[in-house]
């Protein structure tokens, strides 16, 4: 749940059962940056170990996921671990279950800002989760976004999120830099 990202995000958690925020088994939150820490720890006035966690990976799993996510390319320049937001009690320690985030939107990582959407290895975007489009099955069958589900094209999508392919585009490409210089340490 992400208001005031979109008005169905206060809907997801009761039509799909759980939100983007709350991770399922053992799935891990947003990938974060250096750069996305000092802006939550700027904000929040909490040291980064109080809010995420670090998951090695082998070198090659790090190789594979640059490859495959674009944004992410020289993320793992120091090593091969990834940062991610901390979970707790089965949701991010910035979700509140009946506010949603209490970030503002500007301090959110960029990964959360971004989500749904995603750049693809050959730079093409599009969405980061699939259409089930029935929400019995979205919910059986989990990671769905109710967005998604609601809407039937890519600028209605864009619009429920009130951005556009161009805001996003541009968050992408910061992403993208804060990546290189998380790597470069
Ligand atoms: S999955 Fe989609 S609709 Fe649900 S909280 Fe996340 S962004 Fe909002
Ligand atoms: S920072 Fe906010 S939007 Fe991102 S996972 Fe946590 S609660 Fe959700």
């Amino acid at each position: 749940m992400r208001p005031p990202q979109s008005p169905a995000c206060a809907r997801c958690a009761k039509l799909l059962g759980k939100t983007c925020c709350e991770p399922r088994g053992t799935e891990h939150l947003a990938m974060v940056t250096r750069a996305d820490m000092g802006r939550i720890s700027a904000h929040t006035g909490l040291a980064p170990r109080r809010f995420t966690e670090e998951e090695g990976v082998t070198e090659r799993e790090a190789a594979d996921f640059e490859a495959r996510w674009p944004l992410y390319r020289g993320y793992f320049g120091r090593g091969p671990v990834r940062t991610t937001l901390q979970a707790r009690l089965g949701a991010c320690v910035f979700f509140d279950r009946r506010h949603g985030c209490t970030l503002p939107a500007d301090v959110r990582p960029l990964a959360c800002r971004i989500y749904p959407f995603e750049q693809w290895g050959d730079g093409s975007w599009s969405l980061a989760v699939g259409r089930y489009g029935n929400l019995e099955e979205a919910r059986a069958e989990g990671g769905a976004c109710l967005v998604v589900e609601e809407s039937e094209s890519m600028e209605e999508i864009f619009a429920a999120f009130g951005t556009t392919r161009e805001v996003v585009e541009a968050l992408g490409a910061q992403l993208a830099e804060e990546s290189r210089s998380h790597g470069r340490g």
